[in-house]
């Protein structure tokens, strides 16, 4: 086959975690007697809640019976648990979204790499720096990021996120059409305040941008002040599409399931001025290459949003929380300067002495057979940064901090 999509042929390699991969291996090989310990995984480790197992039972017996047996669902997602979301997510944040509004799929990644189909070939793409990489690949896939140099997309707005900010983006200098946020943030662990995201709120309204806002780790915050939806900002429903996902917040990695809210308010204009809705869009383009979550799934994710799960699922983020702040204490009694890790399962550490990210990874390894994650691999202005997570059981957890307070 000759006539390719050229973009793929200007990607980059899923360079970071095969990376990580080969230099644990190598490692390993070279200490088999040793035992490493990964805070470097992206996946959580406590099982599904109680109430989401039994309701996956009860919906896998539903599937055995003529009477009660489900086929095609709609492909936004059956009403039973888009009004749920609702119910928990929105209507007690005083956010006004309805449920025609929000489509159901089988996770953040798919509605998140997917959007991009919506926008023109010569969209202007901001994005933060360090990034989930997801926002720039999916963007890459489709020529829309021009060339790769120097570990920066020529057409891409890097938008840095350090120490010196705060971890709190600037607003462009230039004007873009699309802006992706996600707060919390991975890999920084920290958060968009509310003051911060009105500010991109109004920046959007007045220069008719479109702000992606992920919320994939929305359960971490902590503090009830902070934002949880884009929508708490008024008039953000004119500008912003919300994703969510039910694989952090509930366990959902390998069951699959999450949402996109795509207000009706949202308009786009072609090149030749006519007006659309963003939400008709979505909805055309989710009916002509999506057939829907599982039921069986949704009936699961129906359980995560019943007020009664609400314990269940508060056990589970109260082990990653209590890693994070393990974390959070090491590294302080240590003296080094550790970010994020409050509203997120993610500490983001700066490294000591500005060693750089893979040298600091190395330094983990082979001292402390610790695995963590280089900062630069996020984006350029991670260098001298290094991710940890708080997803390993809380024994290992505790056991890594150890070996690293000996290693350092
Ligand atoms: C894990 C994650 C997601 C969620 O992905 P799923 O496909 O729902 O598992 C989305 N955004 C970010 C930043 C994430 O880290």
């Amino acid at each position: 086959m000759k006539s390719i999509n050229n973009a793929y042929a200007g990607l980059s390699g899923n360079y970071l975690f095969s990376e990580v991969a080969r230099r644990v291996s190598a490692f390993k090989a070279r200490r088999p007697e040793t035992e490493v310990i990964s805070l470097g995984i992206g996946d959580v480790s406590q099982p599904l809640a109680p109430a989401v197992i039994s309701a996956l039972h009860k919906a896998v017996d539903e599937m055995a019976r003529p009477e009660t047996f489900r086929g095609y669902g709609p492909e936004q997602g059956y009403a039973f648990l888009r009004e749920a979301i609702l119910r928990h997510d929105f209507l007690p944040r005083g956010v006004n979204v309805s449920a025609e509004e929000i489509f159901i799929s089988d996770g953040a990644k798919s509605d998140i790499g997917n959007f991009q189909e919506l926008f023109g070939e010569d969209a202007v793409v901001a994005l933060t720096d360090p990034v989930y990489p997801v926002y720039e690949d999916s963007n890459a896939m489709s020529g829309r990021a021009g060339t790769f140099r120097n570990g920066r997309w020529s057409r891409l707005v890097y938008l840095p996120c350090t120490r010196a900010n705060g971890f709190q983006p600037e607003l462009p200098e230039t004007r873009p059409d699309v802006i992706y946020l996600c707060s919390p943030n991975n890999p920084t662990g920290t958060v968009l305040d509310r003051e911060s995201l009105t500010s991109w709120v109004n920046y959007a309204r007045q220069q008719e941008c479109l702000i992606l806002f992920d919320a994939a780790y929305e359960s971490f915050l902590r503090d009830d002040s902070l934002p949880h939806s884009i929508y708490e900002i008024p008039g953000a429903d004119e500008v912003a599409v919300e994703f969510r996902s039910l694989s952090k917040t509930a366990g959902f990695t390998g069951l699959r399931c999450g949402y996109a809210v795509v207000p009706e308010k949202i308009s786009a204009r072609t090149a030749d001025g006519r007006t659309l809705k963003l939400h008709d869009m979505w909805l055309r383009r989710q009916c002509t290459k999506y057939n829907g979550c599982p039921y069986i799934v949704q009936r699961a994710a129906e359980a995560v949003f019943l007020p009664e799960t609400r314990q269940q699922l508060d056990a589970a983020l109260s082990v990653y929380r209590k890693n994070a702040d393990l974390m959070l204490d090491a590294f302080r009694r240590m003296g080094l300067s550790a970010f994020g890790g409050v509203h997120s399962p993610y500490v983001w550490l700066q490294t000591p002495e500005n060693m750089p990210s893979w040298s600091f990874f190395d330094l983990m390894l082979e001292k402390a057979a610790v695995v963590c994650t280089p900062g630069v691999g996020f984006g350029a202005s991670g260098e001298g940064y290094a991710r940890f997570t708080a997803f390993n059981s809380p024994e290992n957890t505790v056991k890594a901090l150890e070996r690293l307070e000996k290693a350092l």
